[in-house]
């Protein structure tokens, strides 16, 4: 009997497998087989803190995070210290804790009345006096109210900006969603309310985000039994039980600690994952259109990470890419591709609203051998741009078109 035939079909199915696999959203790889992370983080620096939370979380061996105000600190100066040396973390939280003047205890402080140049005054103030007085190094920030903004009306600008400056991560509060390792914004990470939430209440979402590898960012303020804007002891007890039992697979760190890791993964992993992005210039004026960052659109259009290419396999898939520029501009459009032999030879298109370069795929030599070539030139024009790759004509559900792994847009002066 010829076995071939049927190995060669198997081969197949297994190859055709592993496209499918890839075409999927790319899951997170959290550290040690873990399948998701949760930070503890608390606000204000409440008394309760220290007398019912570390008490808690020294019995458990678990490490939280505390956004702090240097006035509530000063109250229990030793004790805040001594957490600090124990490994809990210590963030920034303001020193004035502005928020909107809505709340009548702020119209002294109202946000509304805020310029960015003061609240960047203010944030370097809370970091210097948390470094001096509490001898541990500020990463991480919490904004007050959840209010992400200074000013009113016409003059309101968000500060997230200076808070991605300043600090590896910012936390958000009454957010709905958890954290998407991959998409979270870090200036503005997602924190979920966990006060006077019972475990029960929180279990869906720790579920959600574990099928999505991500990220719960759980934000409280007191802690205790119960009352005004409190973490119950007794769901901190059955949240950190669950979180320590290996099966549940859930990294509990300071967020600190996790921002740190997902910022390391998102650099080591961002040339072999697809993340569609708004791309804007490089310092040096280029503008790299990649199969990474670009949106595959289409019934069989597949990233393929072995090769950091988009592969097509149908006349109707196509390839988006979003750009920025700041100003209108000439650029020269630089492709690199593979195609097999049988294979080249189809027209493409690549075309901005409206403006179209076309061309024919070249013979790269194999799938395996790149090539780069200029294609054409291409005006952009200031601001949002959506630049498409596609196939001229439909040539069915047969063959393929190219392998892309790259337009490359070298700016004309
Ligand atoms: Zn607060």
């Amino acid at each position: 009997m010829n076995t071939k035939p049927i190995l060669l079909a198997f081969l197949l199915i297994i190859l055709l497998s592993f496209f499918e696999l890839y075409a999927q959203t790319p899951h997170f790889i959290w550290p040690e087989g873990k399948k998701m992370a949760v930070s503890l983080t608390f606000d204000d620096a409440r008394d309760s803190n220290l007398e019912q939370g570390l008490p808690l979380f020294d019995e458990y061996g678990v490490k939280a995070t505390f956004f702090i105000v240097p006035s509530s600190v000063e109250r229990n100066l030793e004790a805040w210290k001594k957490a600090a040396k124990n490994g809990h973390e210590m963030g920034n939280h303001t020193v004035e804790h502005p928020c909107s003047g809505n709340f009548v205890w702020a119209r002294h402080k109202a946000l509304e009345n805020y310029t960015l140049g003061k609240m960047e005054r203010e944030l370097l103030d809370a970091n210097k006096w948390i470094e001096e007085n509490l001898d541990t190094k500020v990463m991480v920030f919490a904004y007050p109210c959840g209010q992400p903004y200074v000013g009113a009306g016409l003059y309101q600008e968000s500060y997230v900006p200076l808070v991605a400056r300043h600090f590896l991560a910012g936390r958000n509060w009454l957010s709905e969603a958890p954290v998407d390792p991959f998409y979270g914004d870090m200036g503005l990470l997602n924190g979920m309310e966990m006060d006077n939430k019972t475990f029960e209440e929180l279990l869906p979402q720790i579920t959600a985000a574990k099928e999505n590898a991500q990220w719960l960012v759980l934000a409280g303020h007191d802690i205790g039994e119960g009352g005004r804007q409190t973490t119950t002891t007794k769901m901190l007890r059955q949240l950190i039980e669950y979180a320590q039992q290996e099966e549940n697979g859930i990294w509990l760190a300071p967020m600190g600690e996790v921002a740190e890791y997902v910022r390391t993964t998102r650099e080591s992993t961002a040339d072999t994952v697809n993340i569609p992005t708004l791309i804007r210039p490089e310092s040096n004026g280029r503008i790299l259109l990649t199969a990474e960052n670009g949106r595959g659109v289409g019934p069989r259009i597949e990233y393929m990470p072995d090769w950091k290419a988009f592969g097509w396999f149908t006349g109707k898939d196509q390839v988006e890419w979003e750009v920025d520029v700041p100003s209108s501009g000439r650029y020269l459009a630089v492709m690199e591709w593979s195609v097999s032999d049988k294979e080249a030879g189809k027209p493409f298109v690549f075309e901005n609203q409206g403006q179209r370069i076309e061309g024919i795929v070249k013979p790269s030599g194999s799938w395996e051998t790149f090539k780069t070539k200029a294609i054409g030139e291409m005006r952009l024009r200031k601001g949002y741009n959506k630049l498409v790759f596609k196939p001229k004509e439909d040539f069915g559900s047969e063959g393929a078109l190219l392998d892309l792994k790259e337009i490359i847009l070298q700016p004309i002066r």
